[in-house]
């Protein structure tokens, strides 16, 4: 077992790391209070391979596997929460799937356009009545008419949708065939009857757009289908299981870049005729967060690595999510303890990343989703040790 990452690894690290602590960090309060991403940044992001992560070399992309995904997620996480969610979904949602299903020609099509800083890639799943229960709940149909798919209903919180030249969209294309009657399509976003409504108003990540989308009698052509017919639950579970390592990589960033703070403030502010790093109550928190930040990327790039194993990686890639977006929630409330009331002040990062991290439990499956598959597999596992009967 080795616990080191390779030179390349710590090289890509450090690039991004000097990337984001320069185009990102000192523009990470302007995002939040503007509500916009930094387009400049996210070109230049293009330029760096940022937004190929997910896309085949041959395609122009980077190709990067999924270990170095979470080191760079990670590094965006650590200095905008907001470019972090939307970097992930652009690589993990957006363009996976079209690596992972879509046809030469789908490839060749969309590729450049999601390579170029011009916009970002987006998944639709979620619809107003549907979330953790997409099987049950997913209402928005395609239906075959000619030589076009026509679509009609409604998809809600999909990210970067308004600013992605085209969205992957799990469908209901068969409505007798549970779980087997799904399908992914590629929409682009211009399509007639297509209206991607404003931009919600959330309580963190607010430079990360977020939109209802409602499809009114949308026609595309036949081929734009993704993948095969009916594959679009399996395609969705597939897509989420590699997308929890991501969001896991933020919340890692999220409570990295949350605890410098703590600890560079700690040092600084006084009480008691010394530095408040000196207080026992302090240090515990601040010993703490070190250890339960360090388990957490240790389950992140295990998770990471059993997928690039081609291990069946879907609990511990459920296990690293739980585990990471819980950690960060205690992380950054109390990197504000630490503050006092400055802590509680919009002048200070930790009040944004706060907010920010807030969505890690909630979206790409829940925590209750995530212990939900956790516990699955757990008791499925347990089944064999059960004694054998007679
Ligand atoms: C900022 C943001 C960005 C997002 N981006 C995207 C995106 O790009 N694409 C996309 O498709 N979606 C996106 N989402 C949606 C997100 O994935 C869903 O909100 C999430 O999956 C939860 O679904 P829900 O909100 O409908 O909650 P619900 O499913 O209604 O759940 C409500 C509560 O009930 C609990 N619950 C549900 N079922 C069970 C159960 N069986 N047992 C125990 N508890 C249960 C949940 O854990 C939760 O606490 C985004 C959401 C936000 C806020």
């Amino acid at each position: 077992m080795d616990f080191e990452l390779t030179h390349e690894q710590r090289m890509f690290q450090r690039i991004v790391r000097d990337f984001c602590d320069a185009e990102l960090k000192p523009y990470a309060a302007e995002v939040d209070e503007t509500g916009k991403l930094r387009t400049e940044a996210i070109r230049k992001m293009a330029d760096l391979g940022l937004l190929g992560l997910a896309i085949p070399e041959e395609y122009g992309g980077t190709g990067m596997d999924m270990l170095g995904t979470a080191l760079a997620l990670e590094e965006v996480g650590r200095t905008c929460g907001s470019t972090a969610l939307s970097v992930a979904a652009h690589n993990g949602l957006g363009c996976a799937p079209i690596a992972n299903w879509g046809t030469k020609e789908q490839k060749e099509k969309y590729f450049p356009r999601l390579l170029s800083g011009e916009g970002l890639g987006a998944l639709a799943l979620t619809e107003p009545n549907a979330g953790s229960d997409l099987a049950g709940g997913v209402q928005t149909t395609a239906v075959k008419e000619g030589d076009s798919w026509i679509i009609d209903g409604n998809k809600a919180w999909i990210t970067n949708a308004g600013i992605a030249p085209v969205m992957t969209v799990l469908l209901r294309t068969n409505r007798e065939a549970g779980t087997g009657g799904f399908s992914m399509m590629l929409v682009e976003s211009g399509t007639e009857g297509l209206n991607i409504h404003a931009p919600e108003k959330k309580m963190g990540l607010k430079g990360s757009p977020t939109h209802m989308l409602s499809f009114d009698n949308v026609r595309v052509p036949l081929d734009n289908l993704l993948g095969a017919e009916g594959a679009g639950f399996r395609q969705t579970m597939a897509t989420l299981d590699s997308g929890r390592i991501g969001i896991g990589a933020i919340s890692i960033g999220l409570a990295q870049g949350a605890f410098e703070e703590a600890l560079k403030y700690a040092q600084l502010r006084r009480a008691f005729g010394k530095p408040i790093s000196e207080h026992q109550a302090i240090q515990w928190m601040i010993a703490d967060a070190a250890t339960e930040i360090e388990a957490s990327r240790l389950m992140v790039f295990k998770a990471a690595w059993m997928k690039d194993q081609d291990k069946d990686y879907t609990k511990m890639a459920a296990m690293a999510k739980l585990m990471a977006s819980e950690m960060a929630e205690k992380v950054a409330r109390n990197a504000i303890q630490i503050h006092g009331s400055y802590g509680y002040s919009r002048e200070f990062p930790v009040e944004r990343i706060y907010r920010d991290q807030r969505l890690m439990t909630i979206g790409e499956g829940t925590s209750e989703i995530q212990r939900m598959v956790i516990a699955r597999r757990v008791l499925k596992d347990a089944e064999a040790l059960l004694p054998t009967p007679g």
